[in-house]
């Protein structure tokens, strides 16, 4: 590719729109350009860097039994209503209508179409296991499109479905498809890990979210310094440590004035806030319920609401708690009636605790659940797990790390082909649901994660494998023709080598070459300059170590080969 023929747009200035360094470095090296929020052109960097990762991606997903199809973004309401998501997949989900008024939505996923098509078609356990996949476009009405390609409302996701006979077929597939993400995020360069995380309403063990490990991410993960485990912290939890007895004293009230927080009461007391219980009142589809946790933690309302099987949860309002006479900071579970109580399970197990006294501006010393103080209607894992803490599998220490899910994979089990009917003969002649899982893998958001892993003040730094061209040459002066002539001999050389060139043509100062050079990202720069010219070399400069070393001209292809060669090798 000659630079001066390239529609590669590159901007000095940060762009206002852009708040994460993957977006702003992608609009600066021209590489994509915003059409509308959350919608985007794709200029042809970006594009070549995203064929190359769905390259992987194909190799992978074929390399496991996976077959491709492609399947249409537009998709009819009626299967959405089969299986029951129609109406309660929210605004996210695009809702289109033709001419004729009948009812259509622009796929942000494709479990009811890949069911209709399989159930149509296959029949006997013969015909199976199945792996189907697409890569394709995919339409979420998101209520904050940001990030660029991160979080976009109409990006490029590869889908795979599997179909089993039964629950082992499953886990095989599972397994396979872990491996397979594994190879694909491990070629594309980046840094990751697989994480155990929500199943959500279908419930059960087995989905892992792969984040790839940034500052930008929008998910939080624990991982243990020690053992493997590692969970998103909406999942993440474990069993209460042992607690040692103490004597359980007699019960007082004592005056805190203008201890609304756990914080002020600690301090007043001087008692640390793992002594100190919280009292917090929550909406659940209507009703009142009182969740009880340790001062020093935190309320994870995902567990909670799972708990609860409830649409909707929030705190409830300062008036709706205060109508019988407590203040909201004062508040605690001693004499409280006709109100059901959850508690972290770490609650029952605690000594002598301090809470609200329900009482003015008033709490309770020494109060013991063990003694009968005060009524819990449930126990269960309630809370967020911190950084620090011991991790649920081994004595390690867990710690916290922000990451950016590029892709999820998930065992849908009968869910969809119960609903939709996916239905196949066994041997013996019954029909049984076929057994399904899931696996996304978000194209566009592991290309921003890339770049958010890779670059500094410079620009881009491509891994090879994703790189949009493997190198760029540079003569430095384009009015001396022995330099023009040498840079375009090794641009047809090396392209005829098979590797991917950018010849920079465009008759602008060495200086801005060099700079859109380092913004864009090449692996490689090979500069034609004539002081080493006069020793029959050209410069040759790595992008990510910033190496620099002279290289007989006659010689260069053959190392920019081996370069290649060997980056590809090692990921
Ligand atoms: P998130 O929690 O980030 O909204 P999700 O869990 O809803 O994502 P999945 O349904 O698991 O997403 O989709 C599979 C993959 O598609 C995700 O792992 C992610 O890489 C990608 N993806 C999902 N939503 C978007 C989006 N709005 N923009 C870009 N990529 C996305
Ligand atoms: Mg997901």
């Amino acid at each position: 590719m000659k630079a001066s023929k390239m529609l590669a747009p590159t901007l000095r200035e940060v762009p206002a729109e852009a708040e994460i360094i993957s977006h702003k470095l992608m609009l600066r090296a021209g590489m994509m350009r915003k059409v509308a929020s959350g919608v985007y052109t794709y200029l042809p960097l970006a594009w070549r860097s995203i064929r190359k990762i769905e390259q992987i991606i194909r190799e992978e997903m074929d390399a496991k039994g996976g077959q491709e199809l492609l399947m249409p973004a537009v998709q009819p309401a009626e299967i959405w209503q089969e299986s029951g998501r129609w109406g309660v997949y929210g605004a996210e989900l695009w809702r289109v209508k033709d001419r004729n008024g009948r009812d259509f939505c622009l796929g942000p996923t494709h479990e009811e179409l890949i069911s209709v098509t399989v159930r149509g078609d296959v029949r006997s356990y013969k015909q199976l296991p199945l792996l189907l996949y697409q890569i394709q476009t995919k339409y979420r009405d998101e209520r904050r499109p940001r990030f660029g390609l991160m979080r976009s409302r109409e990006f490029i996701m590869k889908d795979l479905y599997s179909f089993d006979i039964d629950e082992a077929g499953l886990s095989e597939s599972y397994d396979k498809m872990y491996d397979a993400y594994s190879r694909v995020f491990t070629r594309c360069g980046l840094n990751f890990r697989p994480v155990e995380a929500d199943t959500g309403a279908i419930g059960g063990k087995g989905s892992h979210e792969f984040m790839a490990l940034a500052e930008a991410g929008e998910s939080a993960i624990l991982y243990c310094d020690t053992c493997d485990y590692a969970a998103t912290d909406e999942i993440a939890g474990r069993d209460p440590l042992p607690v040692t007895l103490e004597e359980m004293l007699p019960i007082e009230k004592v005056d805190t004035p203008d201890c609304g927080t756990v914080e002020d009461v600690a301090k007043f007391l001087n008692v640390p806030a793992s002594r100190i219980v919280k009292t917090m009142y929550y909406q659940a589809d209507g009703e009142l319920v009182i969740v009880l946790i340790r001062g020093d933690r935190r309320i994870n309302e995902i567990k909670l609401q799972g708990l609860l099987g409830c649409n909707e949860l929030a705190l409830a309002d300062n008036a709706e708690i205060e109508q019988n006479g407590s203040k909201v900071g004062y508040l605690g579970p001693v004499g409280v009636e006709n109100i059901k109580i959850l508690a972290d399970a770490e609650v029952p197990l605690m000594f002598n605790v301090i809470v609200g006294a329900n009482d003015g501006e008033r709490h309770l010393l020494n109060v013991n659940f063990q003694r009968g103080d005060f009524r819990i209607d449930q126990t269960a894992d309630l809370r967020y797990l911190e950084e620090g803490e011991q991790c649920p599998h081994c004595g390690g220490h867990l710690k916290l790390a922000r990451g950016i899910e590029v892709g999820q994979i998930f065992k849908l089990r009968t869910k969809y082909s119960e609903s939709l009917h996916v239905n196949y003969t066994a041997e013996d002649g019954a029909e049984h649901p076929m057994v399904m899982g899931c696996y996304g893998i978000g194209v566009g958001r592991t290309l921003a994660a890339v770049i958010e892993q890779s670059h500094d003040s410079d620009g881009i730094i491509w891994p090879v494998a994703v790189a949009p061209y493997h190198v760029v040459i540079i003569p430095v002066n384009d009015r001396e023709q022995e330099l023009v002539d040498t840079a375009n001999k090794l641009y047809d050389e090396i392209s005829a080598a098979g590797l991917e060139a950018v010849l920079d043509d465009r008759g602008e100062r060495a200086g801005v070459k060099f700079k859109d050079a380092d913004l864009i990202g090449y692996p490689v720069r090979i500069t034609v300059g004539a002081k080493s010219l006069a020793r029959g070399c050209v410069e040759v400069k790595i992008r990510k170590t910033g190496e620099m070393q002279e290289i007989p001209v006659g010689d260069v292809t053959a190392w920019l080969k081996d370069f290649v060669r060997q980056s590809l090798a090692n990921g």
